[in-house]
């Protein structure tokens, strides 16, 4: 098979896993051409907001496995392709050389077993470091059920690593993916994190310490194939941060590509996967519990934020003052930012704060004015929104469904 088809065949397979967004990368040289309409190149953003080219790939879908929800699943009849080790890395340094990418998201289908799969991924960034001297960014997957040794190896020529859960409960993966175990999910987790703080904290102490996977490891859910509440699954997010010091956990909203009656028939909205992200930030970010966010509902609102909800439901905390707030309390307020919270701080050194200011510094006052004030004034100069909005805070409870409803109307919900 012609490598191009090869090619169209494994970033097409490779498109529904989302768990690759780079950390760091040293890259300059970076050719200005639109390269995403070749076949496997994604732009991704890192986490210093920069943005990155990925040769996004699976070496091979030929998948011995029958996971239900999954478009590589050995029951469907579809093209299958595997790249040679020599291939993949042909074809990752001409894309590099010439500027397209600066760096390889490299995943694979279970081929043979686990380790063989293992192999060969390692034996692409084995090649790509050690004799192409490839400096660009590598990702790697890390196949369930891999030995030990292998994970470790994989580490060494990663950036970052990520082994998905994909399901969200041992009873979920015992029902749609029967051969994969949560054995095999959870040792590479426990494994790479092991790893990654020990050479992290070698490396302190001794130079020339190779740190294990140094942008560290992430991994994937897949939401809406089971039944799981979003409150289960951000419980499980935090434990994974937690436990494991992942970096991110990626939620991919189910696609339904398969007929199987253990399967919702539709797939699960966008809008709850976007939700999810902003609940997991949220917690990350703006110390959240996902007890404070889920305190009256299993799920999260899909017609409003999840920060903008948990305001709305808690108005005695509400308005806060913008020239006495602490830190925590104005990344509460909807329409504040992290970036914004620290502006208001610096700004506040100088000279008490009106909402001319908050303008000048770039708040979100069309969000932000319902729930703030300026030395003791609330934001009156939008005549025609205020009467809907005059929600007495000090009356709190008999308002709140009032004040709730017209706040959906006015943010379009
Ligand atoms: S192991 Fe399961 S999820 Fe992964 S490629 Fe094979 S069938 Fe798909």
């Amino acid at each position: 098979m012609e490598i191009e088809r090869k090619l169209e065949i494994l970033s097409s397979s490779a498109k529904f896993d989302v768990a690759c967004s780079p950390g760091t990368s040293d890259r300059k040289n970076k050719n200005v051409i639109d390269s995403t309409n070749i076949a496997g190149i994604y732009h991704s953003w890192s986490s210093t907001g920069k943005c990155f080219s990925l040769l996004k790939v699976l070496f091979s879908n030929a998948c011995i496995y029958n996971c239900a929800y999954c478009i590589n699943r050995r029951s469907n009849n579809i093209p299958r392709a595997t790249f040679t080790v020599n291939e993949l890395v042909n074809l990752t340094m001409n894309f590099y050389k010439k500027g397209y990418i600066d760096g390889l998201f490299l995943s694979s289908a279970v081929i043979k077993n686990p380790d063989f799969t293992m192999e060969q991924l390692i034996n692409v960034a084995k090649k790509l470091r050690m004799e192409e001297n490839f400096k660009g960014y590598i990702h790697l997957k890390i196949i369930p059920g891999a030995d030990e040794k292998l994970v470790e190896e994989a580490g060494f020529y990663a950036n970052r690593v990520s082994v998905n859960v994909e399901l969200p409960t041992a009873k979920s993966l015992k029902l749609l993916a029967p051969e994969k175990n949560p054995d095999s999910i959870q040792k590479p987790l426990i494994l790479s994190s092991k790893k990654h703080l020990e050479t992290i904290s070698h490396a302190k102490k001794f130079k020339h310490v190779k740190i294990f996977s140094p942008d560290g490891q992430t991994t994937q859910l897949i939401v809406g194939a089971t039944s799981e509440s979003d409150k289960k699954i951000m419980l499980l997010a935090n434990k994974l941060y937690k436990n494991y010091k992942l970096k991110r956990v990626y939620y991919s909203a189910y696609i339904a590509v398969n007929k199987d009656k253990r399967l919702p028939p539709t797939s699960e909205s966008i809008t709850r996967e976007n939700r999810l992200y902003q609940a997991d930030f949220l917690i990350r970010k703006y110390n959240f519990t996902v007890e404070e966010l889920f305190e009256k509902t299993e799920n999260l609102d899909l017609r409003i934020d999840p920060k903008t909800k948990w305001a709305l439901e808690h108005p005695e905390f509400f308005p806060i003052e913008i020239n006495k707030a602490s830190y925590d309390e104005l990344i509460r307020i909807p329409g504040i930012g992290i970036k914004s919270a620290k502006k208001i701080l610096l700004a506040r050194k100088v000279h008490a704060l009106n909402f001319d200011d908050l303008k000048k510094i770039g708040i979100a006052l069309k969000r932000a004015q319902y729930f703030i004030t300026c030395n003791g004034k609330k934001y009156n100069k939008n005549k025609d929104l205020m009467p809907l909005f005059s929600f007495d805070f000090t009356n709190k409870v008999k308002d709140f469904n009032t004040f709730y409803s017209h706040q959906l109307l006015f943010f379009n919900l």
